[in-house]
């Protein structure tokens, strides 16, 4: 059997500005054999760098789902994508917590991301509160029915799980319950080839632990992606 390939996404957030950006992509490697990464920025980063030659991909942290119009604030997928994007994340739990964003705006965005040819990274992911109700699996897979209503090609389509209480605590999922949810979540897209990211607290020390396990196809990391020390060796951990 061929060996998986291995996605490493990072999340910048609201973090960084075009000098540190800049900074970051001049001591970057290439992505190695076999991983696939890439970071998601500010649209205002993205446009900056569009014409750069970088040595991973670049994607947005939101898009809206309407073509154009009067949705003040907001960047169309035909703008993020003009701007170099060729993903872009979907639902990530500070949108759901943050900003009001719906299961059913999350689906919505789903289907434009798909249908404007980008790759549509989807988060998904249960609160502390849910896990200790054990109500994981139920919320995953609302979560999943929800945003996946309506698709009918699954082929640009990745799916990140992420815990909440795993963001940004440090806490990150043990790697065996990790992939227990990507098991679950796998037999859910039976039939398919979406890759399963996890994402919470990954660091290059314990990207190795997660990724040997059958369900986990790389990682989605905020903190850790910010240094271009660290993102080198979270690519390096990930070959
Ligand atoms: C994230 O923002 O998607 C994330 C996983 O953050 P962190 O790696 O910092 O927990």
């Amino acid at each position: 059997m061929s060996k998986k390939k291995i996605w490493i996404l990072g999340n910048w957030k609201m973090n960084h500005t075009l000098a540190d950006a800049k900074a970051f992509f001049e001591r970057l490697s290439p992505a190695p054999h076999g991983v696939i990464a890439g970071v998601a920025l500010s649209p205002i980063l993205l446009g900056a760098l569009s014409n750069e030659q970088l040595p991973i991909r670049l994607g947005a942290q939101n898009a809206y789902f309407a073509k154009s119009g009067a949705f003040t604030g907001e960047s169309s997928l035909d703008q993020v994508k003009e701007a170099g994007a060729d993903f872009v994340l979907i639902g990530h739990s500070e949108r759901r917590q943050l900003f009001g964003e719906s299961d059913k705006i999350v689906s919505e965005k789903v289907r434009a991301t798909l249908a404007a040819e980008i790759t549509a990274v989807l988060c998904i992911g249960e609160t502390l509160q849910e896990r200790e109700a054990g109500q994981v699996f139920t919320v995953v897979s609302r979560q999943l029915d929800k945003a996946l209503a309506g698709v009918s090609s699954f082929e640009n389509l990745v799916i990140a799980y992420e815990p909440v209480w795993a963001i940004g605590t440090g806490r990150a999922a043990t790697a065996e319950d990790a992939e227990a949810v990507h098991a679950h979540i796998a037999e859910h897209l039976k039939g398919t080839s979406v890759p399963l990211l996890y994402g919470g607290s990954v660091k290059p020390t314990n990207l190795a632990e997660l990724i040997a396990q059958p369900h986990i196809d790389g990682a989605l990391v905020g903190g850790a992606s910010l240094d271009p020390t660290s993102f080198n060796a979270l690519m390096e951990a990930a070959q």
